[in-house]
């Protein structure tokens, strides 16, 4: 089964970002003028979803997510008719790509606020009065991300399957809850457990009566300057992101220090380093970083990562050492007026969106500081094919409002991903020792390299969008 003419809403891109794209702040990524072809969605339209019911064990249905990164959506049932979706994004191309559509389900478990896995929450919400599961935190920063992709849709001219109506009801349906704390849905228990990748992320135990699922969602076992580690534990069946699957991280510890020391040099030269960062966890991972090793600097800090930050000083249960984010948020600059932006022209360090070097305030820095050659460009994060990032790394250009421009400053890039690398996720599958290991959010590549890792126990699966698969 495909899940051809299923589809909501707008047409799926062939366009294959192949990578993480948590650049939340993309507010230039959509404005590719491709002509948006509107489907739009009509009542008893069919999904893909099987109509038959399960005899044994749990049937996974992936919607999106399956054998791709991002765009995650995926139906779990087994035969007490017990139904859950796991998480519904949406992949913020050009135009921006969906799950198929979900059949009707009464709850749905959202991992962590990323766009790719709570974009597309509001219309569930809206056609299936969906009740949707997340952490406290998850719950809180879900309507900034909504109103965002909003406003970016608006402005890049690609309508969402969603409106604000869907937006407003999704934002009274979260029922939240604390690691570790069980709680019931029709015949299953549940409970979230720290997934690490950033603050409130969740991983999710189910125990159905005939088998004990672990849904690892995006996750980290290496402790991150906000976050601690994700930890193995016993399961029947594990479904495991697969993005890094054959590559390998270098050390962390030494990767910020190369940060460090970078930026010592570009301010002993005069410069100010201009840090374009994602603003859900790499902003403030790289304050941190910054305040612990060289509390000498003046940094400023800007763009939606501010407002996203203040739901973290909220929230501080879900924080690593949160009394040293305290201290961090009191040393950084926010950036909160003109006025104070234009002060951030003369600072040693500005961190902002977007991560990408797609549109935020990062560009009219940039534009700014582009004429002095003491000054520098720092990436710290993925940046997809077609971003102004990729662009600046490959030829040495981005548009800036509108006009490709020649960038002459050095620009340096550093790996501080909060997803586990190959080795990391070898490990922590071997430690759950599960009976099945379903690799999910990756490309072929990738999948295939960590799959390779496991011949026998435990058996590998590697999920299709729009296909079933049954585990027992
Ligand atoms: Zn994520």
């Amino acid at each position: 089964m495909t899940s051809s003419g299923a589809d909501i809403g707008i047409n799926h891109s062939s366009r294959n970002v192949g990578g993480p794209h948590h650049n939340i702040q993309h507010s230039l990524i959509w404005k590719e003028k491709l002509a948006p072809t509107m489907v739009l969605y009509s009542a008893g339209r069919t999904t893909s979803y099987p109509s038959e019911t399960v005899e044994e064990g749990i049937r996974l249905h992936f919607l999106g997510g399956g054998d791709e990164v991002g765009n995650v959506g995926c139906v779990l049932e087994d035969k007490t008719g017990t139904r859950i979706l796991i998480d519904y994004g949406l992949a913020p191309t050009r135009p921006p790509k969906y799950p198929s559509e979900s059949p009707p389900v009464d709850h749905a478990i959202i991992t962590h606020s990323h766009i790719d896995h709570i974009g597309m929450a509001p219309w569930l919400v809206g056609h299936h009065n969906t009740t949707l599961h997340g952490t406290e935190l998850t719950a809180a920063v879900s309507e900034m991300m909504w109103r965002d992709t909003y406003k970016v849709s608006s402005i890049e001219g690609y309508p969402l399957p969603w409106d604000m109506r869907d937006l407003d009801v999704a934002l009274g349906a979260w029922n939240t809850h604390k690691f570790g704390e069980w709680f019931n849905i029709g015949e299953w228990r549940l409970r979230f457990h720290r997934a690490g990748h950033i603050p409130g992320a969740a991983m999710i135990e189910i125990e159905t009566p005939e088998l004990r699922l672990l849904w690892g969602g995006d996750m980290d076992t290496r402790t991150s300057p906000n976050v601690g580690g994700a930890k193995a534990m016993d399961c029947d069946i594990l479904c495991i992101e697969s993005t890094y699957g054959g590559r390998e991280h270098p050390n962390r510890q030494e990767e910020e220090a190369r940060l460090v020391t970078r930026v010592k040099e570009i301010v002993g030269r005069g410069g100010v380093a201009l840090i374009p960062a994602f603003a859900s966890g790499r902003c403030q991972d790289i304050l941190r970083i910054l305040y612990e090793a060289a509390p000498h600097l003046e940094v400023h800090f800007d763009g939606m990562g501010t407002r996203i930050t203040q739901h973290w000083m909220n929230n501080q249960q879900y924080i690593r050492n949160p009394s040293g984010l305290e201290k961090m948020w009191r040393w950084a600059r926010k950036v909160r007026s003109k006025s104070d932006r234009k002060k951030a022209l003369g600072a040693d360090v500005i961190v902002t969106t977007s991560g990408m070097l797609d549109g935020g305030p990062a560009i009219w820095y940039l534009n700014r500081l582009r004429h002095d050659l003491s000054n520098a460009i720092l990436l710290t994060g993925y940046q997809a094919e077609g971003s102004g990032g990729r662009g600046l790394l490959d030829n040495g250009k981005l548009p800036i409002f509108g006009n490709l421009t020649q960038i002459d400053l050095d620009v340096d890039q550093f790996q501080l991903s909060n997803h586990a690398g190959h080795s990391e996720l070898e490990t922590f599958v071997r430690e759950c020792k599960p009976k099945h290991v379903v690799f999910f959010h990756g490309n072929t590549e990738s999948r295939d390299a960590i799959s390779a890792e496991f011949i026998q126990t435990p058996t590998p699966h590697l999920p299709v969008n729009g296909t079933t698969l049954l585990l027992k």
